[in-house]
């Protein structure tokens, strides 16, 4: 395997040298944040006035912990390092409450992030001359404008068709010979789940790869987009916070994703202590924006759980690997006391060939304890009208989820097209019980 970089001395620096980068540009961004509002009083209340005060990497924990709400609460400019004039594009991320959370970007740092999404463009073997369809959603939501810039830079032939609209999709893949798709893995299941009605099947399409995040999603979901496409599907983590896509992406070895740490500063900690994880043990991500002047962000909590994977990988880049994403810290399930990620049902539902490319958990009241429904979509070749066959799936797939979770859920087969579908992030889980929290 022959592998190209795009940017080699930093993708394959050694770890020593890798360290003093950081510890420069962690000086520089605990410069610019001593310019928000926000970080000047928090920065100032730990005694941090200036970057001398960050002497060594370990400084950084004297640092606290930056969350959601306080992004919220900084609305609209409480962090904002630079004149307003400075700033050439803003992303938000409006959350449950309605107030959302402003990026901004001055032009320099757009270039900065580009530099990241191709990079990992070509860490999956994307070229010149590749035909680029862009199939997340365009907008405030950084999924869509993200990739495009380095796609652009690449010089592939970006299609911006955003997200939606399957037919077309459809039409531009063939019309266009689309050669990589960058979309969610709800989409992409999507997508495959409606072709044969819209009258293609995928030896039609020139398609080779297809790059997917934005969700939580499990390998068995990976290997099943590349059977069902006959592709390659490769991992894409990021977080507008921390600019977008490109934060970690899988390489082609696909073994875990390369978190850029020339780029970001990445700590996993015990989401109830807060303390440091050894390598290898999964926690909480912690990350620190190392590349943008605009809107510093340091030691930010992403809620989403992940482990760093030991060792180097066989591509040649250094930057640490973490897994796939867990889940979130919030989405864990109690289930009548017991614990229970979203992630580990679909690791079982997906492994069964029988089942379909959706499925939604649904979580009630049944009197005082907790009901557990796994609703799933069955091939089309699968459903059928014999009940006697249907109660036998049925029970195998409540054995084996019992075998890993150790509740006894409902299970509900549907037929292929019945369950919804969303255009931009899938949701999965329905918690019809009151608030918890
Ligand atoms: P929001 O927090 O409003 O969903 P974003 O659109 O920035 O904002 O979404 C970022 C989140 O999406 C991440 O924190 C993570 O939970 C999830 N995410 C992004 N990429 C992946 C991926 N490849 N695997 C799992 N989860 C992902
Ligand atoms: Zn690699």
């Amino acid at each position: 395997m022959i592998d190209v970089y795009h940017a080699k001395d930093i993708e394959t620096m050694d770890a020593e040298a890798l360290k003093a980068l950081q510890l420069l540009r962690f000086k520089k961004a605990v410069a610019r944040a001593l310019e928000t509002p926000f970080y000047k009083t928090r920065l100032s209340a730990v005694g941090i006035s200036g970057p001398e005060d960050l002497k060594t990497l370990e400084d950084i924990k004297r640092i606290p912990f930056t969350t959601k709400d306080d992004l919220r609460e900084a609305y609209p400019y409480g962090l904002l390092s630079c004149p307003l004039s400075d700033v050439v594009r803003m992303h938000a991320s409006s959350g449950t409450t309605g107030i959302p959370t402003v990026i901004y970007q001055t032009a320099a740092d757009l270039d900065r992030w580009t530099d990241l999404t191709t990079r990992s463009l070509v860490a999956v073997g994307c070229h010149k001359g590749d035909v680029f369809q862009n199939m997340m959603t365009y907008g405030l939501f950084t999924g869509g404008l993200g990739l495009h810039y380095g796609a652009e830079h690449l010089g592939m032939l970006v299609i911006p068709s955003s997200s939606g609209n399957t037919r077309r999709q459809f039409q531009l893949m063939k019309d266009f010979g689309t050669t990589v798709v960058h979309a969610t893995p709800s989409y992409m299941l999507h997508l495959h789940s409606c072709m044969e009605e819209h009258g293609y099947k995928p030896s039609d399409f020139a398609l080779k790869k297809a790059l997917v995040g934005a969700e939580p999603h499990s390998e068995e979901i990976r290997q099943k987009i590349q059977e069902l496409f006959g592709i390659d599907v490769y991992n894409s983590y990021g977080l507008s916070e921390m600019n977008g896509p490109s934060v970690a992406f899988e390489c082609d070895r696909k073994a875990g994703m390369h978190l850029w740490e020339d780029s970001y500063y990445m700590e996993i900690v015990d989401e109830h202590t807060l303390q440091e994880v050894p390598e290898g043990e999964t926690g909480e991500l912690v990350l620190s924006i190392l590349i943008r002047t605009a809107t510093p962000i340091l030691r930010y909590r992403t809620r989403d759980l992940t482990a760093i994977i030991p060792g180097r990988c066989a591509c040649g880049r250094t930057s640490r690997r973490i897994c796939r994403i867990k889940g979130r810290t919030d989405d864990m399930l109690i289930i009548n006391g017991v614990n229970v990620f979203p992630s580990q049902i679909e690791e079982v539902i997906m492994k069964m060939p029988e089942i379909g490319t959706n499925y939604r958990i649904v979580v009630r009241k049944d009197g005082t304890l907790d009901k557990l429904i796994v609703q799933t979509e069955v091939g089309p070749e699968i459903f059928s009208d014999d009940a006697r066959d249907m109660n036998a799936l049925k029970n195998r797939i409540i054995e084996n989820l019992r075998a890993s979770i150790t509740i006894n859920p409902v299970v509900e087969l549907h037929e292929p097209g019945v369950l919804p579908v969303q255009e931009g992030k899938a949701i999965r889980v329905v918690d019809e019980r009151e608030k918890k929290r």
